[in-house]
């Protein structure tokens, strides 16, 4: 069944309950990064522009049920009304006759923004009870919360069950279109860049991508695991060796398919994850007291020649410790690479997408997903609750 876009529904004079992702990082009461916010703020500006009465809902942090000062959406509040230039209603709770009093006084084109939902154990639980508390302030459900679409919590599922208009708001729609390309006939050759933590995060990612790819790139300490299950010595490396099985049975998948599945030929190494400098050898000769912490200069030229000839890219995982500047080479190389391709380009993860924020090629990428686990599990083909929630 087909999700509506909110332009499609009917929001004049309405309580319009929107469901965003306003779970910003905060130190010490202040906003770290506002780019949550923002990234709401077109969908707000047209409920406004379209006469509704917007009601926003969301998490902040993991409060764990009980009313936390510390986890208050009010910064948030604050923050928001500056970018919107006008006022935003803050009522103390989410749900209780406080945030009906406000929900209800609202008028046209005003904004409310309700305290954290994770304050409520109902939340998380996808508690009736709770849902239909929250269902009391709506009259129209939209959901612009991509990042939280995969849990099926009362604000994600409950409540537009209850609620007969609903729909997706511009951020979810525009996850939904760019990551629905990579699933439904992705323009060939399709190449997709694996690469983080761990193999054990991703081994359904990676089992579903082998089933539509031309070539697989490995990198990150992901790619140890698979080098380790070839035999290479990796010295102190991040390693799951109990995962050498399953990367051995990913080779043999992917040449069973025909896949390409390209893996580091040289590395950077140093003694720990926050050494000034690394030194590039190949995979042949990292020393025993040394860790690979990000892939070589050959390697990244390797990856780039796959990439140009590709008219469809997934991009999930750095390359290494991107984090420290002496490991980040391969990651931002890997990103320009990507920008410079003519193809359609999608990034998912949360990491890779504050690498991708680093390297300044952001907006030559056709799209960077801003929900990191749900970009995931709706690549791995699962059916996100929080979209299926929207169908019925
Ligand atoms: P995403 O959030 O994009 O899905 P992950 O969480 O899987 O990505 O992986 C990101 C983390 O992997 C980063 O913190 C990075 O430092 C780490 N990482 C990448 N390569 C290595 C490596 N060679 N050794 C240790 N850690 C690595
Ligand atoms: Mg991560």
């Amino acid at each position: 069944m087909a999700i509506k876009s909110f332009e499609e529904l009917d929001l004049e004079s309405r309580r319009t309950f929107v469901r965003v992702d306003f779970n910003v990082p905060l130190a010490g009461g202040k906003i770290e990064d506002d780019t949550r916010i923002r990234a709401a703020l077109p969908t707000i500006q047209r409920c406004i522009e379209r006469g509704a009465r917007v009601v926003l809902a969301s998490h902040l942090g993991r409060p764990n049920g009980k009313p936390s000062p510390k986890e208050s959406l009010e910064p948030v509040g604050l923050r928001l009304a500056e970018l919107l230039d006008r006022d935003v209603l803050l009522p103390d709770d989410c749900v209780g006759d406080g945030a009906k009093k406000v929900v209800f006084d609202l008028r046209d084109g005003d904004v409310c923004l309700l305290e954290n939902l994770r304050f409520h154990p109902g939340e998380e639980a996808n508690d009736d009870a709770f849902a239909r508390a929250l269902a009391v302030h709506a009259e129209v459900y939209v959901n612009d919360a991509f990042g939280a679409a995969h849990r099926a919590h009362a604000s994600v599922v409950g409540v537009p069950k209850l609620i007969k208009e609903k729909g997706a708001g511009l951020l979810m729609f525009k996850e939904l279109e760019f990551l629905g390309k990579l699933q439904d006939a992705p323009e060939k050759p399709f190449v997709a860049i694996i690469g983080g933590a761990k193999v054990s995060d991703k081994i359904g990612v990676l089992e579903e991508l082998l089933k539509r790819v031309d070539a697989l790139l490995v990198g990150g300490a992901m790619a140890n695991t698979f080098l380790h299950a070839r035999g290479y010595a990796l010295g102190t490396s991040r390693i799951e060796a109990d995962r050498a099985p399953l990367a051995r049975s990913l080779m043999a998948k992917a040449e069973e398919a025909g896949v390409d599945l390209l893996l580091p030929t040289d590395v950077v190494v140093a003694r720990s994850l926050d050494a000034k400098s690394g030194e590039v050898v190949p995979v042949t000769a990292v020393p025993a007291d040394e860790m690979v912490l990000d892939i070589g200069p050959a390697t990244l030229n390797g990856f780039r020649d796959r990439l140009l000839r590709a008219k469809t890219i997934f991009w999930n995982g750095p390359m290494g410790v991107f984090e420290n500047e002496a490991f980040a080479a391969g990651t931002l190389g890997l990103a320009r690479a990507v920008a410079e391709v003519s193809a359609l380009s999608v990034v998912g993860g949360g990491d890779s997408a504050a690498a991708v924020a680093k390297s300044g090629v952001a907006a030559r990428i056709s799209h960077v997903s801003t929900g990191g686990g749900a970009s995931l599990e709706f690549m791995e083909g699962r059916t996100l609750p929080g979209v299926a929630a929207l169908e019925e």
